[in-house]
């Protein structure tokens, strides 16, 4: 078993509390992959502060969203940047019996997101020339790796990859970066 404390957020990210996070236990949830499809263990912690729970999912998979970061990646890439069909977007992204809805959930979060996923990634690397802000994200997450970009804008920022939900908003700061820890 691995030691809680070893991944323990310190501070809380959600409320910046000083206070250690309790560990009380794992749950599960599905998570389809590229290569994989099924069930892992979260480890989450309770902020005794917030009362908010803080889940450590692994660095691949998105909060709340039962695929991986590099199915959702394949499939935005395929149809936004390669000008894919939804079927063959999705063939792409190894999910060749995915609803259509589903693509079109991904494909309508990332616009929202996508001026200012490029300008957060700025700080990462200089901003490709793109023809809109679409194409600029992505070309850039690609240089950088989703793995890499995603782990950058959540862990410090709590900033979701595809936007937050409406009902997980307030979990979502979008704001305040916390003074530099170590990674
Ligand atoms: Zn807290």
């Amino acid at each position: 078993m691995v030691d809680p404390d070893r991944y323990r957020p310190d501070p809380c990210p959600q409320c910046e509390a000083k206070r250690p996070l309790r560990a009380p236990g794992f749950y599960c949830r599905t998570l389809v992959d590229v290569g994989f499809e099924g069930s892992i263990r979260v480890r989450r912690y309770l902020c005794r502060s917030c009362r908010r729970t803080v889940s450590l999912l692994p660095e691949f998979a998105l909060p709340y969203l039962r695929f991986g970061v590099s199915v959702i990646a394949a499939f935005l890439v395929a149809r936004l940047l390669e000008g894919r069909r939804l079927v063959a977007a999705a063939l792409a992204a190894t999910q060749p019996h995915m609803p259509y809805q589903r693509g079109q959930f991904w494909v309508r979060r990332f616009r929202g997101q996508a001026e200012a996923l490029g300008a957060a990634l700025a700080a990462k690397l200089t901003p490709l020339p793109a023809a809109n802000f679409v194409a600029r994200a992505l070309l850039m997450l690609q240089s950088l790796g989703w793995v890499t970009a995603h782990r950058f804008r959540f862990s410090q920022l709590r900033v979701h990859l595809l936007g937050w939900p409406r009902f997980l908003a307030p979990h979502g700061r979008p704001a305040t970066l916390p003074s530099a820890g170590p990674p």
